[in-house]
């Protein structure tokens, strides 16, 4: 038994996570952003008493050779050592985990990539993440990462569109994560197109076949397709579970999938890009796994 945590922005779940591999949630409360006593005060709350190991599942990157954390999204937890100080207010085993390799985890032990030895699971939400797990270990890489392809430079070079070039959260300017998600197809419909929509409604057009939206579409799917057929080229997975808002549309994830493989060196008969939930369920579930995978070493 592990109690699992999904920390965002805006809220901090908990759950207690079994060997069933199943989420029962214990209770949630708004994530304290700019007061860290506040902040740890919050998980101790929910953990409660007991020694069960803590894993937790967070929007940021953990620094694997000092364990900080930088997570943009809450501000007083950024640059802290979280697991060190977890453990050392509670006395228990705590480990923390980015959430795209949470949701990893979670997708290759117990979702779509159950029984596939390579599994490079993606997010397509708000913005863009990644992480790879080769035959049931996460890969995390020599800073904590491994699979971020949203942020290196966006191209168009199929469509040879010109992009916006906008500086992205982690300073570096025209980021594929500033254009692939949400928010991003939305500034690319606005930059190509002059018009003001939001996501669902530009992919409602796009399936209508209405011009603008149609150019929208094939310059994102350029982007974010040669993006992702560049890291498919460099892992080889055997299958890319999508999860995030926009994998709910099923027409947009085929969409990205045929891009994808038209564009890597490895033929394939079957789907590659599959969509999937990224829910709060598949954070904790994963958190719950490395926190297990961390109390066996
Ligand atoms: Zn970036």
């Amino acid at each position: 038994m592990v109690i699992a945590f999904d920390i965002g922005g805006t809220k901090i779940a908990a759950a207690r996570v079994g060997a069933e591999m199943t989420a029962n949630e214990i209770g949630r409360l708004p994530t304290p952003t700019r007061d860290y006593d506040a902040f740890c005060a919050a998980i101790a709350d929910l953990a409660g008493p007991g020694d069960e190991p803590i894993g937790i599942s967070i929007a940021g990157v953990v620094d694997p050779r000092d364990g900080r954390l930088t997570v943009a999204n809450i501000p007083c937890a950024d640059g802290k050592s979280l697991a060190a100080d977890i453990e050392t207010r509670l006395g228990r085993r705590v480990s923390v985990l980015n959430d795209a390799k949470a949701f990893a985890l979670a997708e290759a032990a117990v979702g779509l990539g159950k029984g596939h030895a390579s599994v490079f699971a993606v997010i397509i939400g708000t913005g863009i993440g990644g992480a790879f797990v080769l035959n049931g270990r996460l890969v995390i890489g020599s800073t904590g990462s491994a699979g971020e392809w949203g942020h290196g430079p966006a191209a168009a070079t199929r469509t040879v569109a010109i992009l916006p070039n906008i500086r992205c959260g982690c300073g570096q300017p025209g980021c594929l994560d500033t254009l692939g998600g949400a928010r991003g197809l939305e500034r690319l419909h606005r930059h190509l197109s002059g018009i003001e929509a939001d996501s669902p409604n530009i992919l409602t057009a796009w399936q209508q076949g209405e011009p603008d939206a149609v150019r929208t579409l094939d310059v994102y799917l350029d982007v974010v397709g040669g993006a992702l057929a560049n890291a498919v080229n460099i892992l080889d997975p055997d299958i890319v579970p999508i999860g995030g808002g926009l994998a709910r549309n099923g027409a947009l994830i085929a969409a990205i999938d045929a891009e994808v493989r038209a564009r890597t060196l490895g033929s394939r008969a079957m789907a590659l890009c599959v969509p999937t939930e990224a829910g709060p369920e598949k954070g904790l579930v994963g958190a719950a796994l490395y926190a297990s995978e961390i109390a066996l070493s």
